[in-house]
């Protein structure tokens, strides 16, 4: 098994069955992977890591995925839309704090007043810091005219996760009818490219019915998509989600999260010049989760500037860590964990995805 995953490993393309086998290395010969990624990461983007802060503007959502614990359907919750003062305030807590770049992520809206609220914030964001903060936007499927409009006030990035590549699966996690639908959601991927935005996409890992032929699908997404930028984790229950009937079904958290490094390692070295984040869904079932997957080639962490008295309102699943830690606090730690991972951080610099910066190249 060693000797074959070496042999994969000094392969320029990964093919499927490569995926599928590195997916599958045991946990006792997984550093091989790790420590080629690593080679990687320094190597192509550097031991920089960068810091994105991220705001949770609304939990208010039209939509009713099934594992998601702010769904509309979850009535348990108290709603809540930040107000322009307070995604203010974190946009200049960010900017003091020489993050140079923040992620705005919410439930999803799809009307006139949330356009207009997002194009008025990007415009005073951009105004507080002389255009020098980057904002990435995380507000699930709009209209093209509204992507454009959001472009146009200064947002240069978007993440939105496929969730899954995989049509059928991807019908399982949610209800069928016009606003869950996989193929608006590959289109507006396609969108978000056409009208120049860095695109991030992502999916979740371990979900029920989820095999190891989707997971490695799904990276081979990626590289198809020739996406800039990826946010992946691993799937968490949450009880008053139609999925968590299945908790009983799943990868245990040890094999979810083992399983999401090994995908951000392979992931880093066929797309090696790409973002790939830390998510905080790693440190949930890792107290070290941020940092091993640093150490697996992340290279972006999204530490949460959220105002704390919202931020139990935004609960996606379960045990989801920092509810109560002031922003200073959050830093520290997770400066200590940035080098123990012997990364270093990259303070002011907006780290815009190197792989975008290649293709607008090749372009003009
Ligand atoms: N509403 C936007 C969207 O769906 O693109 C952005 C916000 S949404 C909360 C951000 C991401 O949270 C989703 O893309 C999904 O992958 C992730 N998420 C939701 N529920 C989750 C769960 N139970 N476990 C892990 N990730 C989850
Ligand atoms: Fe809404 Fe996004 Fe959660 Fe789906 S994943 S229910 S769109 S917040």
């Amino acid at each position: 098994m060693q000797n074959s995953i070496n042999n994969i490993l000094e392969k320029e393309f990964f093919t499927h069955s490569d995926i599928v086998k590195l997916l599958s290395t045991n946990e006792n010969k997984c550093e091989i992977l790790f420590r080629k990624a690593t080679e990687i990461k320094s190597k192509y983007v550097d031991n920089k890591v960068y810091f994105r802060g991220l705001i949770e503007f609304s939990n208010k959502c039209i939509k009713n995925c099934y594992y998601c614990g702010i769904r509309a359907g979850n009535k348990t919750l108290k709603r809540y839309v930040l107000s322009d003062d307070e995604v203010l305030e974190c946009a200049k807590y960010a900017f003091n704090n020489g993050f140079a770049s923040i992620v705005i992520q919410s439930g999803e809206q799809q009307n006139k007043d949330f356009e207009q609220k997002i194009s008025y914030l990007l415009e005073n964001i951009m105004k507080i810091s002389n255009g020098k903060l980057s904002v990435t936007l995380s507000l699930g499927e709009q209209f093209e005219n509204t992507y454009k409009i959001w472009k146009e006030k200064g947002a240069t990035r978007y993440l939105l996760r496929i969730e899954t590549s995989n049509r059928e699966l991807y019908s399982k996690l949610h209800p069928a009818n016009k606003l869950h639908n996989y193929d608006n959601r590959l289109n507006c991927l396609k969108l978000l490219r056409k009208l120049d935005y860095q695109v991030g996409t992502g999916v979740m890992i371990g979900l029920p019915f989820q095999t190891i032929d989707h997971l490695a699908d799904d990276l081979e997404f990626f590289r198809d998509m020739d996406i800039d930028m990826v946010g992946m984790g691993p799937y968490i229950e949450h009880k008053d989600t139609p999925l968590n009937q299945y908790r009983d079904q799943i990868l245990s958290k040890k094999e979810r999260f083992l399983l999401s490094l090994k995908m951000i390692a392979i992931l880093r070295i066929m797309m090696k010049d790409i973002n790939i984040a830390a998510t905080t869904a790693m440190q949930t079932l890792d107290k070290q989760g941020r940092e091993k997957a640093l150490k697996a080639g992340a290279n972006v962490v999204m530490p949460n500037i959220t105002p704390i008295q919202y931020r139990t309102d935004y609960l996606l699943y379960e045990n989801k860590p920092c509810l109560n830690k002031e922003n200073n606090e959050c830093q520290k730690c997770l400066e200590a964990g940035i080098l123990i991972a012997n990364d270093t951080i990259a303070y002011n610099e907006p780290g815009d995805s190197l792989h975008f910066q290649k293709r607008k190249n090749k372009i003009n």
